[in-house]
Parts: C-alpha cells; sequence; structure tokens
C-alpha cells in the first residue's frame, strides 16, 4: 500500500462506516470492510500516521444524547485461521478457555445502580456511546430490576432472531442491518414491533470476580435471557472442533425452510474464545484497543466482494441463455470461486450490474456461488454494460420469452453443445471418458449436426476431431500422419472413445431416449415409457401415434428417421 492507496482506502472506509451506522444500507461487504481497515491500520502503524477513525473502536456521535461508559468497551481483536487461534492460546500459561457464540448484533452496556436499570448506552466509540436508555420498555429481556445491588455494567448484544427476522428480511438486507437501523427511531411503539432483544455477553464496572463460566448461570440468576451454545475447554484441539460444529449451527440457520431443531437463532459472526478464570483475566489485561484475555475467531464471509472481470454465456437445451459472471478469483466458505451465475438479462439489468464492477458474491443456499449486486458508489466510468441481442454461438436474433433471452434456431451449435454435455453427463448417459473439451470439439468440426450424429462417430472420424489441423489433409495424407509414432497417444485415446460411445447401447432404452433431449421428454416421462413396457422404439413410434396429444406430435415431428434407425440396433 502507498499513501495515494492509503488515502483512497480511508475514505471509502469512512464512506461505509458512515451508511453502516447511520442508513439501513451497506455499500462494502463486512470482509472487505475488516481487510482495509486492518490494511489501513497497518500502514498508519508502519508510518506513523494519527487518525481518529481507524484509533475508534466504533461510531462517531453526532448531535445525540451520549452517555460515558464507567469501565471503558472495547472491541475484539479478529482472527481468521485455526493456526492464529491455537499461537493465541499456546501463549497464554491457562488451558482453561470459554467458547461462545460471537452474536452479531450491536453492542450496548447496561448500567444498573442499587438494582435498578439507569440507563442503555449503544458501545459507541467505546468511552462513549449513544443514550438510548428510551427503549428500556422497547428491548426484550431487559429487566428494569434485578437482584443484584452493588452498581455494575452488563454488556451485551441487541439481536434479532431469524425467526423474527423473516417478517422484516423485504425491507432489510440482514438482522444486524435491521437493529442498527432501529437504534435512529425515535416512535418507541415501531421499535417494539421489531422484536429486538437483549443478550448478555459480558461485564463492564463490577466488583465481582467471577469467572467467564460463572456469568451465564448469574445472568439467568437476574433474569436475563442466557447466550446459548458455551463450552468451557481444556483442550487446545476442542477449539476447532468446537468452531466447526458453530458454523455448521449457523449455516442451518441461514436456510429458513430447514425444520431441524435450532439452536443457535441468532445472527454469529464467530466463536469468541476467553480465558476462563478471572485472575488469569485480570493478569493479561487489556491492550491499546483490545483486552488480552480474550480474542474473535471469525467466520469464514458468507458474501465477499471482488471484481467482475467479464461475463461468459450459456445456451441450454431448451435455448435459454444463462449468463455467468467471470471474477477476479476469491475465497468464499472454503473454495476460490472465480465464476459466479448472473441468472439472465433481466437480473442484471434490475441490479445495474456493469463490467468492471466491484460486486458483492454469495453462495446462494451455501453452494452456488451468485452475484448479488454491484457497489454504485465505487464506479469509475469505466464499467461497461452488458449488452447481448444475438446468439453468441449461431448469432441469430434472440427472442425476449418473459424477460428471459431464447434462442430458436433448430441448427443453433450452441444448443447441440448442451445436448450433447447433458447426454453424457451422469444425470443421463454417465459417460465417464467424455468431457466438454472433446463435446466443443465434436460440435466445431462440423461431423455432428445432431445427437444421434455423434452416436455415430467411428473411430477414425474421432481421430480426425481431436486433430482437427490433421482433419483437414486429404484422406491418404492423414492415414500416412497419424501413423506417425508421435500420435499414438490420441489414436488410443480415439479407440477409448469410440468404445465409449458404443457402450451406449448397453445403456436401458429410456436413457437412450432420454439423452435426444426431445420436447417434453424429460427423466419422469422415461422412466414412465419404461415403467408400462416401451422398451424399444418400435414400441415407442406405436405408442406415440396411440396418443396423439399436443406434445406427442411434436415429438413425433422431431424424432427423425436418422434416430428411429439409429435406435433401432437396440434390442
Ligand atoms: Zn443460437
Amino acid at each position: 500500500m502507498n499513501q495515494i492507496e492509503f488515502d483512497k482506502y480511508l475514505a471509502k472506509l469512512k464512506i461505509a462506516s458512515d451508511y453502516y451506522y447511520n442508513g439501513s444500507d451497506t455499500i462494502m461487504s463486512d470482509s472487505e470492510y475488516d481487510t482495509l481497515i486492518s490494511l489501513c491500520r497497518n500502514y498508519s502503524k508502519e508510518n506513523n500516521i494519527e487518525d481518529d477513525f481507524l484509533n475508534s473502536v466504533g461510531m462517531e456521535i453526532n448531535g445525540k444524547s451520549v452517555i460515558k461508559h464507567i469501565n471503558r468497551m472495547y472491541s475484539q481483536k479478529d482472527i481468521f485461521t485455526i493456526e492464529e487461534a491455537l499461537v493465541w492460546a499456546n501463549k497464554k500459561k491457562s488451558k482453561v478457555f470459554y467458547l461462545e457464540p460471537k452474536l452479531d448484533g450491536c453492542s450496548c452496556n447496561l448500567l444498573y445502580v442499587n438494582g435498578k436499570l439507569k440507563s442503555i448506552a449503544t458501545r459507541g466509540d467505546g468511552l462513549v456511546g449513544q443514550d438510548i436508555t428510551y427503549l428500556k420498555d422497547s428491548i426484550l429481556n431487559i429487566p428494569l430490576t434485578i437482584s443484584h445491588t452493588e452498581q455494575i455494567e452488563i454488556r451485551g448484544e441487541l439481536v434479532i432472531s431469524f425467526k423474527n427476522f423473516l417478517n422484516f428480511q423485504d425491507s432489510f438486507k440482514n438482522p444486524r442491518n435491521m437493529v442498527a437501523g432501529s437504534l435512529s427511531l425515535l416512535d418507541t411503539e415501531e421499535f417494539k414491533k421489531r422484536s429486538i432483544e437483549f443478550i448478555p455477553w459480558g461485564l463492564g464496572f463490577n466488583r465481582s470476580k467471577m469467572n467467564k463460566s460463572e456469568l451465564k448461570p448469574f445472568f439467568s440468576k437476574l433474569g436475563f435471557k442466557p447466550i446459548p451454545y458455551t463450552k468451557i475447554i481444556s483442550e487446545l484441539s476442542e477449539i476447532n472442533t468446537y468452531y466447526k460444529k458453530m458454523i455448521r449451527e449457523r449455516n442451518i440457520n441461514s436456510l429458513s425452510t430447514d425444520k431441524k431443531k435450532i439452536e443457535i437463532d441468532y445472527p454469529i459472526d464467530g466463536m469468541m474464545i476467553y480465558i476462563n478464570k478471572h485472575e488469569e483475566q485480570s493478569f493479561y489485561g487489556y491492550g491499546t484497543r483490545f483486552p488480552l484475555f480474550s480474542i474473535a475467531f471469525k467466520f469464514p464471509a458468507k458474501e465477499v466482494s471482488t471484481k467482475l472481470l467479464g461475463v461468459d454465456y450459456n445456451i441450454g437445451r431448451n435455448g435459454n441463455l444463462s449468463i455467468t459472471g467471470i471474477l477476479e478469483p476469491i475465497e468464499l466458505l472454503g473454495t476460490t470461486v472465480s465464476r459466479a451465475t448472473l441468472h439472465n438479462l433481466n437480473y442484471i439489468n434490475k441490479k445495474d450490474i456493469k463490467i468492471g464492477d466491484n460486486v458483492i458474491v454469495y453462495k446462494a443456499g451455501d453452494i452456488i456461488p451468485a452475484i448479488k449486486e454491484p457497489f454504485i458508489l465505487s464506479r469509475d466510468g469505466s464499467e461497461k454494460t452488458i449488452k447481448i441481442t444475438k446468439c453468441p454461438y449461431c448469432k441469430s436474433v434472440l427472442n425476449n420469452k418473459d424477460t428471459i433471452l431464447n434462442c430458436s434456431n433448430i441448427d443453433c451449435t450452441g444448443i447441440l453443445k448442451s445436448k450433447l454435455k447433458f447426454a453424457v453427463s451422469k444425470k443421463c448417459l454417465n459417460l465417464l471418458n467424455i468431457g466438454d473439451e472433446f463435446i466443443n470439439k465434436v460440435v466445431d468440426s462440423g461431423y455432428v449436426k445432431d445427437v444421434v450424429d455423434f452416436y455415430k462417430l467411428d473411430s477414425y472420424t474421432i481421430l480426425k476431431i481431436l486433430r482437427p489441423q490433421l482433419g483437414k489433409l486429404e484422406d491418404k495424407d492423414f492415414i500416412k500422419e497419424i501413423g506417425n509414432n508421435k500420435y499414438s497417444k490420441d489414436v488410443l485415446k480415439a479407440d477409448v472413445i469410440y468404445n465409449t460411445i458404443l457402450s451406449i447401447y448397453k445403456k436401458p432404452f429410456s436413457v437412450i431416449l432420454e439423452s435426444f433431449s426431445l420436447p417434453g421428454l424429460g427423466t419422469a416421462s422415461c422412466k414412465r415409457l419404461e415403467s408400462i413396457g416401451i422398451l424399444n422404439i418400435t414400441d415407442y413410434i406405436e405408442y406415440l401415434n396411440n396418443n396423439l396429444n399436443t406434445n406427442n406430435k411434436r415429438i413425433l415431428e422431431t424424432i427423425n428417421n436418422k434416430i428411429i434407425s439409429n435406435l433401432k440396433n437396440i434390442k
């Protein structure tokens, strides 16, 4: 990083922070924010740059009523890998640690004097926070009186459960966002409707000297809702085991349809690791920004941001065009992602996504990478609109069918490639020796004009397809050339492919029939034909003629003599 980059990133961070705390919108993903701020902090440290923003832990308070915390409210040092966690834990004298979910909401501080709730303040910059005492009757699970009469600061998180968030998911991006946005509401009745609750995780000022593990029963006794899913451990290996368990819990939560019993129904973004014993906590104390007796082991981001470098088009078997974004590779939930779906042109236009944009990428259902939206504010004018009117394979003008672009050219090479890729796939014929690369060559070579041509390939033609340059030679020159030792591997490969194609005829008739991608003839229909005793093409044609509905008429029109004579080889 250089000074220019530092200034640019710092400005970006300040805007993002403003949005984060004051609006109900975000312009940067959490992981981008975390990465940028740690880069900027390192740079400022190395170059002795003082900046209040980088030193502060929370928001700036502009003309709002504030409360000074008695004990400073520190933020936690974040780590991201098990190696870092073990290095940290190994350096500690104690081997007894306390693990708990790091709730993802807004931290706040409750002050009780003589057993009565005196004030509620957000964390703010760690020293003073925004006074939100007026919400005391509107936040769930905050007792107004407690049986503990000494002055005490109780710290915890304002959160909304996934169950309650479901009613608001159209208005807010995520539960944390909703809590932050709600804190600027002056209408307490409206606030109450949002079911925001308080869950305690620690103490500020107090005289109790309790171990971390004693806090949970203590909070319960006082009438608070305890934090779920905690564990006390004495073996370091349990850190990783429990961390993985917690990630699994979190991933279940993100799928609202899951009927499994949910233990942590709150958004969490990591696992807290604490030294358990009070006196050891005091021994380690605090650094300039963080406590030294605890650490936040963050979860891998569910959303990351990266650059959209370009797009790739794919035509499905039905002629529908789907669009895939090509990304600057980035880690997301354990894999490197370099492609993500952009669905269709309608989606791209609605979200205003352009090539060159920084975009948020997530995994739909935690599996399929998808592009969520661009960071419109970070554009510099060099971004390009994604436009397509013609089929990228056959150049026919695309039709717009219910906002989905479709190629209706029956000779489209893109559609044929798609049909062949389906035919050889695990879902259909399961031909392991034939990959996408070969299918592309097969169609591009011009030898194969429809699916049935593929089944009639001989090893001589396959060789010509594998070596298209040689394929252009006269037959006798080609044979002479291919006899050369250096092509022995290709000859072998052609034989393997030829034998694989022959093996198709050993598959059940229903599977072969499905491999032609005939209109309206999917897995279920093919299986049904088999179940009613249709086991060869003669039976099938007879069946179609006896049941002449619209779809069967279409199939009869499509199923040409080439297909029929080919399938007659099957007994
Ligand atoms: Zn086309």
